[in-house]
């Protein structure tokens, strides 16, 4: 049994949501198919934050930016391997795609602008409820009012491709996650195109294996479904992938809980811009907090098992995030003076003292002598209680994956777009390179996401 459509569009994150939006706008008759009972996927559990130079809310906190400096800290956290043409797209409509969020979708953000490494000025805005669900239920919301077709438990095991066409796909209906699947499958065909829209490998075993072994046996914030299995199909086909092998990871996370969980809000938002991290071994500094999230874990992994994120109670009063989670949970833990924190960690109390004076130095005369972090708006580590967490890097982002052209056209070995077929979101490569800045996975996804849709 077959059926027809305009538009097929694989994936309800935020990616496939944006690019259905944008195509239905276009008059054309989409359907979303989500493998899960829910749609969501990695989008729903991120924090949802977003990022975009020349603001309205940079201007009202007199902070200056450029579409340069943004294109320049993304080739630098990318070690230049980016696509220069894509990283082009996503700064150029960024603002759109922020203010789209916000103001057509009704996304309501926090009145604050936030730093992250890398960035070299603050430019990320947070969702009020700190999540990505805010987003997704926007996008919901409008695809319903738009009456978009979203279809979930729907698995697409395969295309169908003739004479190098993608004409569609085989899909299993009622498909209950993780499950086997050895049912007969359905064919819907597209006659505008496919959007391919599957997110990242993050959990992906064989990809993980086959392109960066040494990440194996780490931990992962993404959901388990995270495993884009229909891109291992893809690489059956003439289809010219990217980057495969640039795996991120977060350098925020806890090694006290599993995934994503509590404590990277603290990591992120308290220790990396307003405390300290320190190796358990010396009680020393051994890196920038605020340098990209790529160098970053990579200093991290050096230390070994585990490093200390420390700051004290003016640090969190500052970010002004709820950290109470995360300390209930036992993932952040509260210590009194620095002689219980040195107890806690049988380290040695007269380095940890020494390395707290010496920064408390350099915030005085506003350089890091160690290691040049940007010291903008930091106060002394010195008014206790101390929180300190646990951290180690877990993979977070995959940058690899689909060639696309600035239209989001799937494109072959042979540098000419695949017929009818597109992509957007964390399966395309090339857009980040070696490492993506913190907020800008959900640009990326709403802006080719949005270009992509439009283009039908
Ligand atoms: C914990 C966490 C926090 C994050 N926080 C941020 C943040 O604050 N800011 C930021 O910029 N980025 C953040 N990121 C990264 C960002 O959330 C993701 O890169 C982005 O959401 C990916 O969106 P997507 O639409 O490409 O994929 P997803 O949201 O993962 O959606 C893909 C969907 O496709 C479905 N699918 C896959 N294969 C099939 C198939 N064969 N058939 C049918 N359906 C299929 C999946 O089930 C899934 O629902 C975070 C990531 C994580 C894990």
């Amino acid at each position: 049994m077959s059926e027809t459509v305009d538009v097929v569009i694989i994936g309800g994150g935020f990616a496939g949501l944006s690019a259905a939006i944008e195509a239905k706008l276009k008059g054309k008759n989409v359907v979303v198919l989500e493998k899960m009972a829910r749609i969501g996927g990695n989008s729903v559990i991120s924090d949802g934050g977003i990022a975009a130079a020349n603001t309205d809310l940079q201007e009202k906190y007199k902070i200056e930016d450029s579409i340069e400096m943004m294109k320049e800290d993304i080739l630098i956290a990318g070690k230049y391997r980016n696509d220069t043409k894509l990283v082009d797209v996503l700064v150029n409509h960024a603002k759109d795609a922020f203010i789209w969020t916000r103001d057509f979708l009704g996304v309501e953000y926090s009145d604050r602008v936030d730093i992250f490494g890398g960035h070299s000025v603050p430019r990320c805005y947070t969702p009020k409820n700190v999540t990505g669900r805010d987003l997704i239920k926007a996008l919901e919301k409008k695809c319903m009012e738009l009456e978009v077709d979203i279809r979930t438990k729907i698995l697409v095991e395969d295309f169908i491709v003739v004479d190098d066409i993608f004409e569609g796909v085989k899909i299993v209906e009622n498909y209950q996650y993780p499950k086997e699947t050895d049912g007969e499958l359905k064919e819907l065909y597209a006659k505008d195109g496919i959007v391919f829209a599957t997110g990242g490998y993050g959990r992906n075993q064989t990809l993980i294996k086959r392109f960066k072994k040494e990440f194996i046996d780490l931990d992962s914030t993404n959901k388990p479904s995270a495993d884009n299995h229909l891109l291992e199909k893809l690489l059956d086909y003439p289809i010219k992938m990217v980057d495969l092998d640039q795996v991120q990871l977060l350098p925020s996370t806890s090694i006290d809980e599993k995934g994503f969980g509590d404590g990277s809000l603290f990591g992120d938002y308290v220790v990396f811009p307003l405390g300290i991290l320190l190796d358990p071994k010396t009680m020393r500094r051994f890196t920038s907090e605020l340098i990209d999230r790529g160098r970053l874990s990579e200093e991290m992994m050096n230390i070994g098992n585990y490093v200390i994120g420390l700051a004290d109670q003016d640090a969190v009063d500052m970010a002004g995030w709820d950290i109470s989670k995360a300390i209930k949970k036992g993932v952040v833990k509260k210590y009194h003076s620095l002689e219980e924190v040195a107890v806690a960690f049988e380290g040695s109390l007269e380095n940890l003292k020494e390395t707290l004076k010496r920064y408390n130095t350099f915030i005085e005369e506003g350089v890091d002598r160690d290691f040049d972090k940007s010291l903008t708006n930091h106060r002394k580590i010195k008014h206790p209680p101390y929180y300190v967490m646990r951290m180690r890097p877990k993979i977070h982002h995959t940058m690899g994956g689909l060639k696309i052209s600035e239209k989001g056209q799937v494109m072959s070995i042979n540098h000419t777009p695949v017929k009818k077929l597109y992509a957007a979101g964390e399966t395309a490569g090339g857009i980040h390179g070696a490492a993506r800045l913190g907020s800008m996975a959900v640009t990326d996804c709403v802006v080719f996401g949005r270009i992509v849709g439009q283009s039908f």
